[in-house]
């Protein structure tokens, strides 16, 4: 089957290179011309584990291209996805739909037979009939069918995400849409993985309550951590004495510095916003968004806090930038909101992330970026470990010492054993856990 994918970005590339191992003639079709360049030349525009070896045997094998040309690429596609962004719109916090919106008029100008629309990206409830009536309005064939599928991928994490997800959400209000979408993904039910046909509608409602959801979970367990801190608790053994419960279940119980990335952040505004407009509110959302948004500047506070309430003149350094381990991806990283609070009592950041700090420089101005965790822990008054790359799991604690002026260490992913932390002679303060040493 003949796949267009437009948007290559982390969820159009992914998907992309996983439907050509699939066995299926995929095109990944970007308007940004650089990143179709680098693409051509074998250069993966991000930073994801196994991805540059995925794209290179695909497009060895002859199923993967790429093309800046929409209106050429996509025409033969059964399936043609969108998996344009859709971040918060300025001002307001509603889903900007101006690229979605902008893909469907193209292809409705365009498109010679009827094919079926894949709804990729993460849009709100309603979007696909307003994707219908662009489609209709610019000149779609008669026939051509709108469908979504959310995707559930991590960053990180991608491609073992899309090969093996815990489940497949097709929206489909006709047979051919139904049709097409269980060819596209027929080499998934060979290892039997669940394939839920919903409404068009139940399918986008689908992919913000799974969001909203999980962030609710994180958040749950970082009040709790706030609670152990004052009452003399564990969170990690609270986390692990509710986990293994099966209806909660263990996973995302990490008490930490605030949920943060691409997606969570925007598409619980994004679902307020849709709340909203239909008067249904969603009150544990709201009150998740508003906590979660108060964590990130109380994280800056705590390390403030353990240089002794004064951070002017004090460095810092900074282990880690992005909002989790294995992408290079900063966006709503609580990192940017850590660093900020710091700037404004006057502390002088040095950072250090593995894949991040590309990003990371437009958008940190007033943090030094360092060539490595040790040569940002020099001189540093305090450190904290902001994200948990593996490079920061085993850190030589005696040379951390050594370049450090001050043992001083906040560890905000709970890495670290603190009694083995006291033993090694520094000050040591976590989350949620028994932490001042
Ligand atoms: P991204 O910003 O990495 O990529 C989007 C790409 O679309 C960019 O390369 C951009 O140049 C391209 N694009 C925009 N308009 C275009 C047009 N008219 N024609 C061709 N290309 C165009 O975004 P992303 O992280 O891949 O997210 C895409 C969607 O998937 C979003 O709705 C997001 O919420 C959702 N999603 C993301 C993740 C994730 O982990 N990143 C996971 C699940 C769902």
């Amino acid at each position: 089957m003949k796949i267009a994918m437009v948007g290559s970005g982390y969820v159009g590339l992914v998907s992309g290179a996983c439907l050509a191992g699939f066995g299926h003639e995929v095109v990944c079709i970007d308007k940004d011309s650089a990143k179709i360049e680098k693409l051509e030349n074998g250069i993966m525009p991000i930073y994801e584990p196994g991805l540059a070896d995925l794209v290179a045997e695909n497009v060895a094998a002859g199923r993967l291209s790429f093309s800046r040309d929409l209106p050429s690429a996509i025409q033969g596609a059964s399936a043609i996805f969108i998996a344009v962004g859709t971040p918060s719109r300025r001002g307001d916090g509603h889903a900007d739909l101006s690229f979605v919106y902008a893909v469907a008029e193209e292809v409705g100008r365009n498109l010679k037979e009827p094919a079926v629309i894949v709804d990729k990206s993460t849009v709100p409830v309603g979007t696909g009939d307003e994707v219908a009536r662009i489609l209709s309005l610019s000149g779609a064939p008669e026939g051509t069918s709108v469908v979504s599928n959310p995707e559930f991928l991590r960053e990180g994490a991608a491609i073992g995400d899309f090969k093996q997800p815990d489940r497949i959400v097709i929206g489909a209000e006709d047979d051919f849409g139904r049709e097409v979408m269980a060819e596209v993904y027929r080499p998934l039910t060979r290892n039997q993985t669940a394939i839920l046909f919903t409404s068009r509608r139940s399918a986008e409602v689908i992919k913000y309550a799974g969001n909203a959801f999980l962030a609710t979970k994180i958040t749950f367990i970082n009040e709790m951590a706030d609670l152990c801190e004052k009452v003399g608790g564990n969170v990690q053994d609270v986390a692990r004495g509710i986990g293994l419960d099966n209806r909660i279940g263990p996973k995302f119980l990490h008490a930490g510095p605030g949920y943060g990335g691409s997606c969570f952040p925007k598409d619980t505004l994004a679902l307020l916003k849709t709340a909203e407009d239909y008067e249904s509110p969603l009150r544990i959302v709201e009150a998740v968004v508003k906590v979660n948004e108060t964590r990130k500047r109380a994280m800056g506070r705590k390390i403030i806090e353990a240089l002794g309430g004064q951070a002017r003149g004090k460095r810092v350094a900074m282990l880690g930038l992005t909002f989790k381990p294995n992408t290079d991806d900063m966006r709503d990283s609580p990192a940017i909101a850590i660093a900020q609070t710091l700037a404004d009592a006057g502390a002088e950041i040095v950072a250090y992330d593995p894949e991040g700090m590309e990003e990371a420089r437009a958008l940190l101005p007033e943090v030094t970026m360092a060539g490595g965790a040790y040569e940002a822990i020099e001189g540093a008054d305090a450190i904290a470990l902001v994200t948990e790359w593996d490079a920061f799991r085993a850190l030589d604690l005696d040379r951390v010492k050594q370049l450090a002026t001050a043992p001083i260490f906040v560890d905000m992913r709970n890495v670290y054993n603190p009694d083995q932390m006291k033993a090694a002679g520094f000050t040591y303060i976590s989350v949620g856990r028994d932490s001042v040493c």
